[in-house]
């Protein structure tokens, strides 16, 4: 039988790294599937890692990696599939709110051939109305912007080995689990899941930290935003030329000396557009700034697998 690693990216999940732990080794031992778990400490502040250090010692085949900071949950994923040595590999989150038993038919596709089994949303779980309108909008962008319709897609997903090692030789520094995989292509195939309730601790999503990863990916997917300033441009120098045809008209009639409001209204039009699209320029050179600078995605302090090099 293969070896099927699980990855489990955890940002303060103390309570759950144990149970998850047992829960998904009693699963996969029943249905006679070999495995290796592997969490990733994103730079827990609470018991986080201890709770993983005690469970590798209770359970033979969880492994762990702790980074030396919060990187986020796309580093923590990174970090875990490095690490990862199975033929194929499933990211589930430790929060249990991705059912552990749709990974056997996640396994028992990728045995049919299948290179990456994308788990999808039936149902997006307990969330406010606010939160389902922003997911909604993001996903609207993002489709709008990449062609794929990711707003069911989550971060549960089977990969096989060379999905694996083509995800990982991506340079980019900022990367988009959900939607590599589609940009990515092979053999896939979806496999719905409803969204459990979490059992203890909270989300780790506030809106703030939703808006920047938002924008994060839109961006990186598109650049759309920066065309939207040229458009604008557009709509604003067909209003002037309109405009000022009116202004000369006048002024050959000797009428010119009104229309004080229509100055105002054009500084104060025309300046914010400018910042603006200043704004979105800016946004997309601190991008490139970023990734030419090169730096590693995520920094691992210490690991529980023995003999094994940072
Ligand atoms: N997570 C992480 N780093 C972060 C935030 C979250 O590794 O900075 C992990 C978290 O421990 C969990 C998973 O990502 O296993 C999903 O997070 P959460 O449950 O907070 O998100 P939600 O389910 O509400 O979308
Ligand atoms: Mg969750």
């Amino acid at each position: 039988m293969s070896l099927l690693s699980i990855v489990l990216p955890a940002y303060n999940e103390e309570d759950m790294i144990l149970k998850s732990a047992k829960v998904i080794t009693k699963l996969l031992q029943t249905h006679k599937i070999p495995i290796e778990i592997i969490y990733v400490n994103d730079g827990s502040r609470d018991g986080t890692w201890q709770a993983i250090q005690q469970a590798s010692i209770e359970l033979p085949n969880v492994k762990g990696i702790c980074l030396s900071r919060n990187f986020g949950k796309e580093a923590a994923i990174l970090a875990g599939l490095k690490y990862a040595t199975g033929d194929c590999a499933i990211v589930i989150d430790c929060d249990l709110q991705h059912p552990p038993e749709k990974m056997i038919e996640m396994y028992h596709f990728w045995q049919e051939g299948f290179d990456i089994v994308e788990g999808v949303k039936a149902s997006r779980g307990n969330e406010g109305m606010l939160h389902k309108l922003f997911a909604k909008s993001f996903y609207a962008l993002i489709n709008r912007a990449t062609g794929f319709d990711m707003e069911r897609s989550s971060d549960f997903k089977l990969l096989d080995r060379k999905v694996i090692d083509a995800y990982l030789n991506l340079p980019e520094r900022k990367l988009f689990f959900r939607a590599l995989s589609f940009w990515l292509g092979f053999n896939s195939t979806t496999l719905e899941f409803h969204v459990q309730e979490r059992e203890t601790g909270q989300t780790k999503w506030s809106y703030l930290s939703l808006a920047k990863y938002a924008m994060t990916n839109i961006t990186s997917f598109s650049t759309a935003p920066m065309q939207l300033v040229t458009i604008v441009g557009l709509l604003f120098f067909i209003f002037a030329s309109i405009l000022g045809f009116q202004s000369l008209l006048n002024f050959a009639r000797g009428e010119s000396l009104e229309g004080f409001t229509t100055v105002i209204l054009l500084l104060l039009g025309v300046g914010s557009v400018i910042m603006m699209s200043l704004g979105i320029i800016g946004y997309y050179i601190a991008k490139i700034y970023e990734e030419t600078r090169q730096r590693p995605r995520y920094i691992i302090s210490e690991t529980s697998i023995k003999d094994q090099k940072l």
